[in-house]
């Protein structure tokens, strides 16, 4: 597969390449230069399919020869290796779509346990290759799960000081071994910055082997498509003709892999770009103004992004389909709006977070009567126990994958967003 640089059309790339290099010249996003099609009897076919057989061929059309068939397969089904997405009615045309039953209980893990099985396969000679990431929460702990005891490979997790759930930190601050977390006295954005500056830092990048794992890489965007496929083979065969899918989105990249799937001969009718009260795109979808405003912590803060990277993706995926940016449902939702949601859900009979929260309200207000409508859920309520529990008085049994690592001490170090003092740490400390 050959992919362009967004930005800089010129400047084309392998799969494996686009994977090393994460981001193209300007910060330009790699995207394929051809997205395959599935022609409708085929679609038949891999609709029967069970989900890593069906994965391991959607993969292999964007990623060919670059990979042998048996090693890809390999590669999906460690990847992969954990309960797929789970359809669970909540309305009589409603139900939600749950992705968040890989190790760290979020649907990150799929996008990161394919990107780490894709950096060992680029890595076989030995090199050690150094992951560096910010995480404001669930990509923190995805990335180091799926990296953990990995050969030759050293990860290294920012994430703001006191700024996320106890339980997020203790689900990926506490594992050791390759795993090494800094706390950062600062904000999330201060880690990005420290990440940004490692980046242009050649010394640094080449004494290193400094990679990132942020979600603009694009093996972590092709493994998402495959829960789509999945997702529409498991719903009922009279409701896949009219399917809407509402989607909770912070970096837009769930929204963009499912706009490739659609492309690609999926049949869904429409999708929802649902944000919180961060919403530079669903004002930039009313107003035609992209006016990103300062951003707002909220609830549901794996969500409070407002300059989406992927966005210049979607442009793309529109552009080429010659699909009306205006058939894109969209809208956003208030804490307030989101908390009553939450009791709605319940007396439904189902306990749900924020996230998934946003995309049912949405999902709700807009679907029509003959349609039905998947709301994407994002993370296991049980990673935001404390807020669930206050607004539902409930008491939400933790899941044993947050239990264990609730009780093991914090191996975190703690740092001042000093870039000097991480350069130090990076060449020298780990
Ligand atoms: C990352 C995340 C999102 C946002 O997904 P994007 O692909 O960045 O749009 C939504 N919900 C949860 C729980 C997340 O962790």
């Amino acid at each position: 597969m050959k992919l362009y640089n967004l930005k800089y059309r010129n400047e084309k790339v392998s799969f494996l390449q686009a994977v090393k290099m994460g981001l193209g010249k300007r910060q330009g996003l790699f995207f394929p230069i051809n997205l395959p099609l599935i022609k409708e009897n085929r679609l038949k076919e891999m609709l029967e399919m069970d989900f890593l057989t069906r994965s391991v061929k959607i993969l292999s059309m964007f990623i060919g020869d670059e990979i042998k068939l048996t090693e890809l397969e390999k590669y999906v089904r460690n990847a992969f290796s954990f309960p797929g997405p789970m359809i669970i009615p909540v309305t009589n045309n409603i139900s939600c779509c749950e992705l968040f039953h890989g190790p760290t209980l979020a649907f990150k893990d799929f996008g990161a346990r394919f990107m780490a099985q894709i950096l060992s396969h680029l890595n076989k000679k030995n090199n050690i290759t150094t992951i560096l990431t910010a995480t404001s929460g669930d990509t923190g702990a995805a990335v180091a799960h799926a990296f953990y005891k990995a050969k030759n490979v050293r990860v290294i997790i920012l994430y703001p000081h006191g700024k996320i759930s106890k339980l997020q930190e203790a689900l990926f601050c506490t594992l050791g071994k390759n795993i090494t977390t800094i706390a950062i006295q600062g904000s999330f954005d201060e880690c990005q910055e420290l990440v940004k500056k490692a980046f242009h830092d050649n010394q640094l990048k080449k004494a290193t082997g400094l990679n990132s794992a942020n979600s603009i890489n694009i093996s972590r965007l092709l493994a998402q498509i495959c829960y789509y496929f999945e997702a529409y083979a498991l719903i009922n065969r009279n409701n896949q003709k009219k399917l809407v899918i509402s989607i909770p989105c912070g970096n837009f990249g769930n929204l963009t892999a499912g706009l490739i799937a659609k492309s690609m001969g999926l049949p869904i009718k429409s999708f929802i770009a649902s944000t919180n009260i961060n919403d530079t795109v669903p004002r930039f979808l009313k107003t035609g103004k992209w006016e990103p405003n300062n951003c707002v912590s909220t609830i549901s803060n794996a969500m409070d992004i407002s300059r989406p990277n992927n966005w210049p993706r979607v442009e793309e995926l529109f552009f080429r389909n010659k699909w009306k940016l205006n058939d894109l449902g969209f809208g956003s939702v208030s804490d307030d709006v989101t908390k009553n949601t939450l009791c709605e859900l319940k007396q439904l009979g189902y306990i749900s977070e924020p996230h998934a929260a946003v995309a049912y309200r949405l999902l709700k207000d807009q679907i029509q009567p003959d349609e039905y409508g998947l709301f994407l859920g994002t993370a296991h309520s049980a990673k935001f126990k404390n807020i669930v529990d206050d607004i539902l008085q409930e008491n939400i049994k933790l899941p044993i994958e947050l239990e264990k690592p609730s009780k093991f001490p914090l191996l975190s170090y703690y740092m001042k967003p000093d870039f000097n003092k991480l350069k130090e740490f990076l060449l020298f400390k780990s």
